[in-house]
């Protein structure tokens, strides 16, 4: 038997990961695989931390390689563990009690923020932005706080700044000391155009201005420049460039010098130590993007695998496309490296803040930098990474039509070329999955991360698998009740009830492809409406506003609507409302669109206090279930009334509370066709005609999307309007994808299938439909009532979390 060699990786970051990915796809059995990352994570795409930060992805949604993936792949990740001392003479690294010897090591320890030296950079409130924590802890911050100062114009100033303007403050003031923004990637007309465009989004800029000191006594009050002025913040973010981190080569006494030095086979001055990504030094050249260590790491897994031992890195040519505050930007070589013999081709269009600038040298393009337009931007970067000689007429590097070269079109493209510039994919490697069969986005994204970054290339996938598979292939997934759990939801239904899986991590164990965060609440909804008293509730599987039962706002705190039966309330329930608002401080007291009273600005430990106090039952204002019954005044006051809408809406609302669906739902009773309770654009609307009737129509929505109901039937009683729509909501729940709104649920299904199933009977389930309704009912169970018997310690305190994922 042969010992395997130890191959230890320093750095669990982009560079380090996607080497020990590189290693494994070569040669999974030649390395003892072990990694040290001092973030207590597996490894997530740092290029959208800023996603997190502006509140547009869950953090959960980034990451690359959970901690599931080290152990699938039998790699020990020491994850929240720093390497202290690398001894190369006994080949053994330290790290907080962990001893690890190596055969081959390789430091990938990437760039830490580069804080400048001024006063106050240790205050409370100032931070600097790399990490998942770092995000974190600003985006907490933030909370409620007026003046943010981002100190840095470059890329991830920016995209800090970007982030801070989404958490409310009043001003964002981003300090630059070169005269424009962004000025390694623009010059400095570019950087006017950029300038004025963020300007016009609400960010100050302040150009040719360096910082003093960042004032305040514990916590950071202001900033002060250069020229003695100063500005209020109560947030300071300082993004003012990287430096590599290269402490730990340089006490073991490797070669440094910028960065760490490396060969054209990333060996460092020690034959057994190699280095890549942000940390190294090649050729003179430290780089601040993916792209290279992509290319990095290639060789260097080629080369340790040994399966190119030969192979070279010969450096990257720096090309990207970036979207900065919502703006396009792409930027090839260095636009500020002049020379006298340089052409410069610029093209702008100032009204639409377009700005297009190429240098030629030597007849090649030598950098560009487009904004506010990408049109040439592929054009262009097969010019720049392929040395290729730039048109005669030198108009036609930006405007190709009427020239010989047409646009480059996806066929015409190397297999080196880029596709995915968040995760290094080529669009060689891209095509070989679609040639093994991969000819949908998400199953090219599965086999090689394409497209599942910031997403911005699946279009350009699917060209792909247009022109090598003909056409792209219906996506099964696409018709799967959850993401983890490949069936679709009638399947699923019949699985689950003829195995008993009465919990969520039940289904994931049986009938799942692994535990996954996005599928738990679509599975929790629908076990819970299966087994009703018998569903075992793993609170985990919920998201905050189920697990508190109030809907958390964008400040951090809860609102509370008590129920309010067909939006009718009483003179001693307006006063308990008013007592208990004026004893929590409540900062707003709102009648809703529903009909309702709702407390806004409540603490997440007052919840249960307040609901004692009120004494009202749950308006489920927050979970996928039934929400209100909008009622107007109907026949018992309106001169115009022919029935009691008021009465059916109190009716259906008792009936009903508490049912849980895939998605909100609501419900509209008027009492005469001038359908003043706008029933018609409700998910279940019933409206009282002339002879005393009621007629029940479904699947309307004045929301995001507005659609007018369709009629399903009219009844004579209200008893028959509380049956029919029983079997409507029954036949929804169990029918309707997770998160589909019966606006999207009665046109896909069809009206004349529903009225056969709800009228007709034609499936045989009138039985069932009503048993379930009453059973449900039977379950119900006031979910405020937890205020004395909270399920798990601490549910109602108001702890500091990590940002849960929050469904509107
Ligand atoms: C907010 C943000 C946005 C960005 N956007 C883009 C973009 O749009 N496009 C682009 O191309 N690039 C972007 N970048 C740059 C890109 O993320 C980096 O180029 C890339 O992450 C570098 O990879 P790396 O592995 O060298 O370093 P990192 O990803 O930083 O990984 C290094 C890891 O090593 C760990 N480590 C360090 N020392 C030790 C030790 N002694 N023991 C254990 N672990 C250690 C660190 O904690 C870290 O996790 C962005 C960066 C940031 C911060
Ligand atoms: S819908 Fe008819 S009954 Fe109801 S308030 Fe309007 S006019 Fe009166």
């Amino acid at each position: 038997m042969t010992t395997r060699q130890k191959l230890v990786v320093i750095g669990n970051g982009m560079a380090g990961a996607r080497l020990v990915e590189d290693v494994l796809a070569l040669d999974c059995d030649r390395f003892e695989v072990v990694m040290f990352g001092d973030e207590p994570y597996g490894n997530y795409n740092r290029i959208l931390l800023s996603n997190v930060l502006n509140g547009t992805q869950d953090p959960k949604e980034i990451f690359l390689n959970p901690l599931a993936w080290y152990e699938e792949n039998n790699v020990t990740l020491h994850a929240g563990k720093k390497v202290t001392r690398i001894d190369r003479e006994q080949r053994v690294v330290y790290a907080d009690g962990v001893e690890q010897p190596y055969d081959v090591l390789v430091l990938a320890t990437g760039s830490k923020p580069f804080v400048p030296p001024v006063p106050g950079t240790t205050l409370h409130g100032v931070f600097v932005f790399r990490t998942l924590d770092d995000c974190r802890n600003i985006a907490d911050y933030a909370k409620g706080k007026s003046n943010a100062v981002v100190i840095g114009g470059g890329l991830l100033g920016l995209e800090a700044a970007k982030g801070l303007m989404t958490h409310d403050l009043a001003s964002v003031t981003v300090v630059e000391m070169a005269p424009w923004l962004m000025s390694v990637q623009l010059d400095e007309a570019g950087g006017k155009v950029l300038g004025q465009t963020i300007e016009k989004l609400g960010l100050k800029a302040l150009t040719k201005t360096s910082t003093a000191e960042i004032q305040g006594h514990t916590h950071v009050t202001g900033v002060k420049f250069a020229d003695g002025s100063t500005v209020p913040a109560d947030i300071v973010v300082i993004s003012a460039g990287i430096r590599p981190n290269i402490d730990l080569a340089k006490e073991c006494g490797l070669a440094c010098e910028r960065a760490i030095v490396v060969d054209d086979q990333m060996r460092t001055s020690d034959g057994h130590v190699f280095g890549v990504g942000e940390c190294v030094q090649h050729r003179g050249m430290v780089y601040g993007l993916v792209a290279p260590l992509w290319e990095q790491t290639k060789v260097l897994a080629e080369v340790l695998t040994g399966t190119a031992p030969e192979k070279v890195y010969t450096g990257s040519k720096i090309a990207t496309k970036l979207k900065v505050m919502g703006v396009e930007l792409a930027s090839m070589g260095r636009i500020g490296d002049l020379k006298d013999t340089d052409e410069v081709v610029q093209y702008s269009e100032p009204a639409r803040q377009v700005y297009w600038k190429a240098i030629v040298r030597d007849g090649k393009l030598s950098a560009a930098c487009l904004l506010g337009d990408l049109g040439p931007a592929d054009n262009l970067m097969e010019l720049f990474k392929n040395d290729a000689p730039v048109p005669e007429r030198r108009l036609e590097i930006f405007f190709t039509a009427g020239s010989a070269k047409k646009d480059v079109s996806l066929a015409d493209l190397p297999d080196s070329h880029q596709i995915c510039d968040c995760n290094g994919v080529s669009k060689g490697t891209i095509c070989t999955a679609i040639k093994a069969g991969k000819c949908t986005v998400p199953s090219v994204g599965k086999a090689t991360r394409a497209g599942t970054g910031c997403g911005s290339c699946k279009g350009l996938v699917k060209g792909l698998i247009e022109a090598v598979a003909g056409a792209v292939k219906a996506d099964p997934s696409e018709g799967w009740y959850v993401p983890a759990v490949p069936m679709d939801k009638p399947t699923l239904v019949a699985e689950v009830r003829k195995r008993g899986l009465k919990s969520v991590s039940e289904v994931f164990r049986e009938l799942g492809t692994g535990v996954d965060e996005k599928s738990k609440m679509g599975l929790a909804s629908l076990l819970k409406s299966l087994w009703n008293d018998e569903y075992v509730d793993e609170r985990d599987a919920r998201y905050v506003n189920d697990r508190v039962h109030a809907n958390i706002q964008k400040d951090g705190t809860f609102s509370v609507i008590p129920r309010m039966y067909g939006g009718v309330t009483s003179a001693d329930d307006l006063i308990k409302i008013g007592v208990v608002a004026k004893k929590y401080d409540v900062p707003m007291v709102k009648v809703t669109g529903g009909q309702r009273i709702d407390l806004l600005g409540v603490k997440k430990d007052d919840l249960p206090k307040m609901w004692a106090d009120l004494g009202m039952p749950s308006g489920y204002a927050y979970t996928k279930a039934l929400r209100t019954v909008k009622t107007c005044v109907g026949s018992e006051f309106c001169r115009y009334g022919t029935n009691d809408s008021t009465a059916l809406g109190i009716a259906l609302e008792k009936r009903y509370q508490g049912f849980e669906f895939p998605a909100k739902v609501k419900l509209g009773v008027s009492g005469c066709p001038r359908n003043c309770a706008e029933a018609t654009v409700k998910d279940v609307g019933v409206i009282a005609t002339e002879g005393g009737e009621w007629e029940v129509s479904v699947g309307g929505a004045a929301g995001a999307s507005v659609r007018k109901t369709d009629v399903l039937c009219r009844v004579k009683t209200q008893a028959e309007a509380l049956t029919v729509i029983g079997r409507f909501l029954i036949y929804y729940r169990d029918n309707a994808k997770w998160l589909e709104r019966t606006y999207d649920f009665v046109p896909r299904v069809g009206l004349d299938t529903i009225k056969r199933v709800i009228l007709e009977n034609a499936t045989g389930l009138w039985e069932y439909f009503d048993r379930e309704v009453e059973a449900t009912i039977a379950a119900y169970r006031d979910p405020w009532l937890e205020r004395e018997r909270p399920v798990y310690a601490g549910q109602f305190e108001d702890a500091k979390t990590v940002a849960l994922p929050m469904l509107s």
